[in-house]
Formats: C-alpha cells, sequence, structure tokens
C-alpha cells in the first residue's frame, strides 16, 4: 500500500466505494463520476503507479484484469451491445489517479476518436 494513495485506500477499505467485485488480486467499482451509464474502474490491489511503471512480473496480474474487465461487463449487462476498455497515463493520457486502473465504460455508443 501506498502512503496517500485513494485507490490504494479504496482497495483496503479505508476508503468506502460502491464496490461490484473483488478477489485476492483486484477490485472494481462504480466510478464516483461517471462517464457513460455503465463506467467501473478496475484496480489492482497491488499499488502500481500506472502503464509507465509495469514491471515483467505483473504480466499475469494484467492479464486477470483484463478477463476481470470482461466479466464485469457481462455483469453490468453491457457485453451484448459493447463496451470500452481505457487506461490512462501520464500528462498527455489524462490521468488522475497515479495507481494503475482500467475504466470499463457502456451503456451508450461511444465516439471516436477519444476528446
Ligand atoms: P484517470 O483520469 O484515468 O486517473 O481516472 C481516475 C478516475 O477515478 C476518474 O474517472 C474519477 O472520477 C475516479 N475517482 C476519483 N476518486 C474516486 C473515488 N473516491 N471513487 C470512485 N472513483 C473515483
Ligand atoms: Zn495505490
Amino acid at each position: 500500500m501506498a502512503e496517500g494513495c485513494l485507490f490504494c485506500k479504496i482497495a483496503s477499505g479505508e476508503l468506502e466505494s460502491s464496490i461490484v467485485y473483488e478477489d485476492d488480486l483486484c477490485v472494481a467499482f462504480h466510478d464516483i463520476n461517471p462517464q457513460a451509464p455503465t463506467h467501473v474502474l478496475v484496480i489492482p490491489r497491488k499499488h502500481i503507479p500506472g502503464m509507465g511503471e509495469l514491471e515483467e512480473s505483473d504480466r499475469d496480474l494484467l492479464g486477470h484484469l483484463m478477463l476481470i474487465a470482461s466479466e464485469i461487463a457481462w455483469m453490468e449487462g453491457i457485453d451484448e451491445a459493447g463496451f470500452r476498455t481505457v487506461i490512462n497515463w501520464g500528462h498527455d493520457g489524462g490521468m488522475e489517479v497515479p495507481h494503475l486502473h482500467l475504466h470499463v465504460l457502456g451503456g451508450r455508443t461511444m465516439s471516436w476518436p477519444p476528446g
């Protein structure tokens, strides 16, 4: 757990969130400021700051996060219509919370290119 990290606090339960799924490796919860009818964040329990700080040893964990994102889409009922997964990183990527997280967005038609 990284000192002062918002998502580490959510993962440990120190900070309340609307959890939709959790297991030994990850936690998924509703985004507090949803950008679509369904907007869930999937985070590893391990504090990984972001895409720029991945390690070879994170390979299995990253695969797990993708599989859980897909399962959450099914749980939220957006798997058939389609959905979008997003990982922001760094200034230009628009990252705000420096703890790796995967956005699962759905329930409306997305546009491209992203803003
Ligand atoms: P990013 O810009 O990729 O770092 O996304 C951070 C996301 O975390 C944003 O969509 C925020 O709305 C969301 N967020 C920030 N604080 C909380 C919180 N306490 N509970 C749930 N989502 C949060
Ligand atoms: Zn953290």
